[in-house]
């Protein structure tokens, strides 16, 4: 399976933490290892996947949209249609079930939109579990809607106002709440990012995003496009078609062609953008070693993206991995675009995706017209964009109706 060996994808991942973090570490991974394969475990974790997160998503045929470009046929996968309206919460059932398994009692966890503090403030709500959410205080002001959410979900939002008062410092600030608290709490980590075993563990519990889509359209597709952040819904679209071609070992392992979108922000060579693999280089950044938006004294960039769920200037080791190797294949898309790509999906199908999955949606303007007719295209649509109507307003100039 896509898992780390000894804790590496090649030279990316690792473990750089304090070592006082090490045995919860150890715990979770023999937890997770222990687990996954124990039927009991994974009847509860599907059960909740079924009849509480809303799986499996459909796989749509967007029509409109095909024939607006006259070439591909696409699809979406609708991960906009669980519960919380995003894909996060896949990752937390998995998690939080783990937690329980460990006889944890708190759970922490680091939010930038908000979409994984309410996906983990839910989960906790759902199984009575005490929950603390870190969210720089940036983010709180943009993105209050959630932050009220959390609250009403039962859970206590800590506002973090140590350096861009963003994602990145949330994180930095639930890693230290983390070591304080080790031998109660349980950190939920939203992405496929932080030291291992966390990046395998998250690509798990995503891919069932990915055998679903094998089930749903018995066939490959040409070309699967993911937005990527830190990289988990594109992780969890692409998982079975990475591991049966890392098996496979063959020569004609290109298809499908997978492609990774960043966040190119107000342009890609300003500095103002969270292109992580196309800008950054290999460094540091909670616990793990991989690509990371850094100066040439190795300082990190903060990260500018539209989308507050792709503004990270760092991304998990596996995409690192993926990059080098060749499996997988990254672009950008800058903020322009994936407004353009918003408005796009919302006036064709009907459909209001989010910021982040709108730079996926924007790509396909430079995709679509090299296809066929007869080929396949699947597109992961992270999440609803209810969220982001806000900033879109802000965007577009318009006043809120009084
Ligand atoms: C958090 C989020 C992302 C980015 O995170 P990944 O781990 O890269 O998937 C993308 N889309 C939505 C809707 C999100 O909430």
């Amino acid at each position: 399976m896509l898992k780390a060996k000894k804790g590496y994808f090649d030279s990316y991942g690792g473990r750089f933490v304090p070592e006082t973090v090490i045995p919860a570490l150890d715990e979770l991974e023999a937890a997770f290892n222990k687990y996954k394969a124990d039927k009991k475990f994974t009847n509860e974790l599907n059960s909740l996947l079924t009849t509480y997160a809303g799986r499996p998503t459909p796989l749509y045929f967007a029509r409109r949209l095909t024939d607006h470009y006259g070439k591909a046929k696409i699809y979406l996968k609708r991960e906009d249609l669980c519960h919380t309206g995003a894909h996060k919460i896949n990752n937390c059932i998995g998690q939080i079930l783990l937690a329980q398994r460990l006889h944890k009692k708190r759970i922490i966890a680091e939010t930038g939109a908000g979409q994984h503090g309410v996906a983990t403030a839910t989960v906790c709500a759902l199984m009575g579990m005490d929950c603390c959410i870190y969210m720089g205080k940036t983010d709180m002001k943009r993105q209050e809607a959630n932050v009220f959410r959390m609250e009403l979900l039962g859970a206590k939002v800590i506002p973090v106002e140590s350096g861009s008062q963003t994602l990145k410092d949330a994180t930095s600030e639930a890693i230290r709440d983390w070591i304080t608290n080790i031998k109660t709490t349980h950190y939920v980590i939203g992405s496929t990012v932080g030291p291992d075993p966390y990046p395998t563990i998250v690509a798990y519990f995503q891919s069932v995003i990915g055998n679903e889509l094998v089930k749903q359209l018995k066939k490959d597709p040409d070309y699967i496009i993911a937005c990527v952040g830190g990289g988990s819904n594109s992780i969890g679209i692409f998982y079975p078609y990475i591991e049966r071609n890392l098996k496979s070992k063959s020569e004609n392992n290109s298809k499908p062609y997978l492609i990774g979108i960043e966040a190119g922000g107000t342009s890609i060579n300003n500095g103002h953008n969270a292109a992580t693999l196309t800008k950054g280089k290999p460094g540091i950044l909670h616990g793990s070693y991989s690509y990371l938006l850094q100066d040439k004294n190795g300082q990190i960039i903060n990260a500018h993206s539209i989308s507050a769920g792709l503004d990270y200037p760092g991304v998990g080791p596996i995409h690192s991995f993926l990059k080098d190797s060749n499996l997988v294949h990254y672009k950008t898309i800058t903020d322009k675009e994936a407004i353009e790509g918003f408005h796009l999906l919302t006036k064709l199908e009907g459909i209001i995706p989010a910021l982040e999955s709108s730079h996926a949606i924007a790509y396909l303007k430079y995709l679509i017209p090299r296809t066929r007719k007869n080929q396949i295209v699947v597109l992961s649509l992270s999440g609803r964009g209810d969220k982001d109507i806000n900033s879109i307003r802000t965007y577009m100039n318009k006043k809120p109706y009084k």
